[in-house]
């Protein structure tokens, strides 16, 4: 089969290479749909996540059809279209029986183009395969449900639910990407007083008031604007969907007293925690890695037509086009890459 295969830092082609078998009774092989990239793989071809060794297959998003089954798997069968959780969970752990399956001790967790190899190819071998997958319901596209394998989950999960996001709240989030406008989509559905949306991008900022922003700022002006917001009180929740010092920074001057701080970015450096001013503002900050345990609720919200995924998607490409696809994404301030699709 082909795959995108990663060559240490910087390097990446689109390979042929060995089609994946069951190596364990609870796995599947799927074929790949429909994929998509993730900035988590552009961190990895940066070089910041040094567990993926060279001649890994890259990716952790994805919907497939199931061409053969383990003899271990209960609950699927060839045939089946399914969603790929970038989080694969054992189903038995301590982690798992909490609904943490980020945290999975039994095997599982973030596995997929990290420690095994991922989904941007033809075929994929999918461990725990009833616990790790999801059916597509029939009448949703793959496009629909693609963006659950990890980006609205993520935004839902880390920014909304660690955020404690409430009804009449004022919530600043930092970052326009994908995570950052899935944390948009997910703080909707609590009836905010106001979201307000902070990017440097004016492209980003667009998009940000097309998913339903109720305003957005450069990130210059964003301490007047929610000062402006809360009479000067802060806003009651900030969402760091970026990964950078400065902007976890940010939000932690944004957040009101006794408000609550969500960051979702994956930091690569350091950042400057201000607990000399933080401490006596009751200030919660959260973090996390993402369990995807809220895919059946969003999947609910999409089928019913309360939440539109299609939106995300900028660029289209055959599979094939994989390292076209990538380029695309890579130079999202040209291009105003937000999710590439690629297709078989
Ligand atoms: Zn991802
Ligand atoms: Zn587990």
């Amino acid at each position: 089969m082909r795959a995108v295969v990663f060559h240490g830092p910087g390097e990446k082609s689109w390979d042929q290479v060995p089609d994946p078998k069951i190596d364990d009774d609870e796995d599947v092989i799927v074929e790949v749909d429909s994929v998509t990239i993730c900035g988590t793989d552009l961190h990895i071809l940066e070089g910041d996540v040094p567990e993926v060794a060279p001649g890994r297959v890259l990716g952790h998003e994805a919907v497939g059809t199931i061409v053969e089954t383990g003899v271990g798997v209960r609950n699927r069968r060839v045939g089946d279209r399914v969603l790929l959780s970038c989080i694969s969970a054992c189903g038995r752990c301590p982690s798992c029986r909490r609904g943490q399956y980020g945290l999975c001790q039994g095997g599982g967790g973030w596995l997929f183009g990290h420690l095994i190899d991922g989904v941007q190819a033809e075929l994929a071998r999918v461990p725990f395969a009833d616990t790790s997958t999801h059916l597509v319901p029939d009448g949703l596209s793959d496009e629909q449900v693609l963006y659950l394998a990890d980006i609205l989950p993520t935004g839902y999960e880390v920014g909304v639910l660690n955020g404690h996001v409430e009804p009449a709240d004022v919530v600043a989030i930092v970052g326009a990407g994908p995570i950052g406008l899935a944390a948009l989509v997910g703080a909707q559905l609590y009836s905010p007083r106001h979201v307000i949306v902070m990017d440097p991008a004016e492209a980003r900022r667009a998009a940000a008031l097309r998913f339903g922003a109720d305003s957005v700022a450069a990130p210059a002006e964003a301490s007047h604007l929610v000062a402006k917001l809360t009479d000067g009180r802060g806003a009651d929740v900030t969402i760091e969907a970026v990964g950078i010092p400065e902007t976890f920074e940010q939000c932690c001057t944004l957040v009101r007293a006794g408000g609550r701080v969500a960051n979702i970015g994956v930091h690569g450096k350091p950042a400057t925690l201000h607990l000399e001013e933080l401490w006596i503002k009751d200030v919660t900050i959260t973090t996390g890695l993402v369990d995807t345990f809220t895919i059946p609720t969003l999947l609910d919200l999409i089928a019913a037509g309360r939440i539109d995924p299609g939106a995300f998607t900028s660029h289209r490409f055959a599979l094939d086009d994989a390292m076209k696809a990538y380029d695309t994404f890579a130079r999202a301030a040209e291009t105003n890459a937000m999710k590439v699709l690629m297709t078989r």
